[in-house]
């Protein structure tokens, strides 16, 4: 049964086969594809075969298979295209069907310049050098260890 959401998803979409993608591996629960808007050559996407917006909605196994995807196709990237290194991060915001971003980065490009400027950001606000003091980091790190 698809739901509207499914019916509305490109990713859903291109898994079923209804829609075009430039298709790299694929197993049972992930599929590799190339996203048609690079940020650098060979950025690829890796999404989950099942409809569900969040990586971390994903079952055990699904999260075992797109992290398996993400390292073989990261590896098969620093074989061939040759990166400083390669790059992943998830968001879901613009498309809610989970997919992981696996970009090929070398020193300079885009996505390097957009995260040493993000690194600036990071250490000037007030706001954010509050969080670096010892009762703020205790306090993050007792909300996210496991009980
Ligand atoms: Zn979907």
């Amino acid at each position: 049964m698809t739901t509207e959401a499914e019916k509305k998803c490109v990713f859903c979409e291109i898994v079923q086969g209804s829609s075009p993608a430039y298709k790299i591996a694929e197993d049972e629960l992930s599929m590799c594809i190339l996203d048609i808007h690079p940020y650098t050559k060979g950025h690829c996407l890796v999404i989950s075969k099942r409809h569900v917006p969040w990586w971390h909605e994903l079952t055990d196994e699904e999260n075992a298979s797109l992290f398996r995807m993400a390292q073989m196709i990261a590896g098969r990237m620093m074989d061939t295209l040759r990166p400083d290194f390669v790059f992943l991060y998830a968001r879901g915001r613009r498309i809610p069907h989970t997919h992981l971003f696996l970009i090929p980065t070398y020193s300079g490009d885009v996505l390097d310049r957009f995260f040493n400027a993000l690194e600036k950001f990071q250490e000037s606000p007030r706001s954010l050098v509050e969080l670096t003091r010892e009762n703020a980091m205790e306090e993050a790190a007792a909300l996210l260890r496991m009980k």
